[in-house]
């Protein structure tokens, strides 16, 4: 996607150093982000860090099309600075066109979420060093309401960090979790490039408890004109005869009878139906905006309370298709508990069973991925997914990155660490409600009681205590009250030690993508990063 008249760092050296003292007379102590260095027509670009906050730092003849905070020269060409507002990171994007999202369709992908908005250098270097694809903006509408940020700030965030590591081999931003046309609206006012539709709020739990005449009468009352079809239809196109899905060593057969069959449409019959509304709001949205561009679609039932059976994901995906709806990926509710932040619990054995028969149908069904929910630090099962999915998985994480941040407070401000671990102690009650952990919380230790060198190891390197920290997030970042010093103690120190925050994220991140293995061989849409 590099334009003909771009360049990046190497010959630009001259220049870039011309530019480095003319940061200088404004802030002796600002920073050049190496990196980010590029020239372009007869200007050179690059991303600063001048008196205390980063810009961009443009020289050259004439003024850019960017807003300009303050602009210095040295007789012969000026430096313009251009504060991280949302007006100049659209247009940075359409200057760069590689700081722009894309879609990634099928292609192998994990999901970076960042609360913070200071990960994503972090996870593009992971990404660089295994050749993994990412989707560097990833944030559900539930963890922007929490972290007081909207889409835009979130797309904008990504944009100014994929600048600032001078990455141009592309990645995806996903709009998480969306239950309305509004979240629709928002996300894709935004520039996001991939929408997952959540229909959680709309599957019947209870389902699988019903028999008899609750069962029958729960079935015929379905939306079956919204889904196109009748019960009698709806019974005939799946009973009778076991079904067989793919082929080969790998095929399997899916059989209903007319009770697990009407079990199985209760349970999912009206989230069908809410998730074809929206895919048509977004596919009517996009040729109303963006007639021109592609978009990625998933569908996500992660958050219910029953797994998906393997019967009951055929199910789905054969409305899917029958309803006309294109998912790129498909997130069930896989078996054992994927909880928040910590290893996988349950049976491995029972896992992997029930994934290959995930992906027999996923391969059968169109090709899409499976998207692997809560993803981070599930390192017993990555091998598995690698094996049996490697070129076929979209693996999300989110605030796995928030708790590696943390390491940095409880190596270096030890009483801000200290302070933020008894406010998540005071909200976890609350906070939990919405989160999938089992928690101890009296098997974590007062911080009073913990000397310094063991505050990263009690608290960041234990399942109860990643867990205490990981679901508080939205207390601890919300800014409100009590909160608001933390907020800024934390991320002042998150600026202090910046390339180390950036090494725990990489290392960790290149740790979770050799362990599923097969994310990394295959090969990467667009050009090879510079
Ligand atoms: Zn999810």
């Amino acid at each position: 996607m590099s334009q003909a008249s771009e360049s990046s760092v190497a010959d630009t050296s001259v220049d870039a150093g011309r530019l480095e003292a003319l940061l200088t007379r404004v802030d002796e102590a600002s920073t050049l982000y190496e990196s980010s260095v590029r020239r372009q027509d007869d200007a050179l670009f690059a991303l600063a860090r001048v008196s205390g906050a980063k810009h961009l730092a443009v020289l050259g003849a004439s003024p850019p099309a960017f807003d300009i905070a303050a602009s210095i020269d040295d007789g012969r060409r000026t430096l313009f600075l251009c504060p991280c507002t949302a007006e100049n990171a659209r247009q940075l994007r359409s200057r760069f066109p590689w700081t722009a999202p894309t879609p990634l369709g099928r292609t192998t992908a994990i999901g970076c979420g960042d609360r913070l908005g200071l990960a994503t250098p972090g996870h593009i270097r992971a990404c660089r060093e295994t050749g993994a694809v990412p989707v560097l903006a990833q944030q559900s509408i539930r963890e922007m309401e929490r972290t007081g940020r909207s889409p835009q700030d979130v797309l904008d965030d990504v944009t100014w960090a994929v600048f600032q590591e001078g990455y141009t081999a592309g990645y995806g931003a996903d709009a998480d979790h969306l239950k309305s046309e509004a979240d629709i609206d928002a996300c894709l006012a935004a520039g996001y490039t991939m929408y997952t539709i959540d229909p959680s709020d709309h599957v019947q739990n209870d389902a699988d408890r019903l028999e008899g005449k609750e069962l029958t009468s729960r079935f015929r009352a379905l939306p079956w004109d919204a889904l196109g079809t009748t019960p009698a239809d709806c019974l005939d196109r799946y009973t009778g005869a076991p079904i067989s899905v793919g082929d080969g060593e790998r095929s399997l057969e899916v059989e209903f009878s007319p009770t697990s069959l009407k079990r199985a449409a209760v349970k999912y019959g009206a989230a069908l139906s809410h998730t074809r509304a929206l895919a048509e709001y977004l596919a009517e949205a996009y040729r109303a905006h963006r007639p021109d561009e592609d978009y990625d679609l998933e569908m996500s039932v992660d958050e219910t309370d029953t797994p998906t059976r393997p019967r009951e994901h055929y199910f789905v995906a054969a409305e899917l298709n029958r309803l006309g709806v294109e998912v790129t990926s498909l997130a069930p509710r896989f078996v054992g508990d994927f909880e928040k932040g910590i290893d996988y619990r349950g049976d491995l054995d029972a896992f992997e069973d029930a994934f290959r028969a995930h992906v027999t149908i996923a391969r059968s069904q169109g090709g899409y991925k499976l998207s692997i929910h809560s993803g981070s630090d599930k390192f017993s099962v990555y091998p598995i997914l690698g094996a049996h999915a490697g070129a076929h998985l979209h693996l999300k994480t989110a605030g796995t990155s928030f708790l590696e941040a943390l390491r940095i407070p409880a190596r270096h401000a030890p009483d801000l660490f200290r302070e933020m671990v008894e406010y998540a102690f005071d909200r976890f009650e609350d906070d939990r409600k919405t989160y999938h952990v089992t928690t101890n919380l009296d098997a974590i230790p007062a911080p009073a009681d913990v000397p310094d060198p063991a505050l990263e190891a009690t608290y960041l390197e234990d399942n109860n205590g990643r867990q205490l920290l990981h679901i508080t997030y939205g207390s601890l970042l919300s800014g409100d009250g009590r909160t608001s010093s933390v907020r800024e103690r934390l991320f002042a120190l998150l600026n202090d030690h910046e390339e180390e925050h950036y090494e725990v994220l990489r290392l960790h991140f290149v740790a979770h993508i050799e362990t599923v293995g097969e994310m990394t061989v295959h090969e990467r849409a667009g050009p090879a990063s510079s």
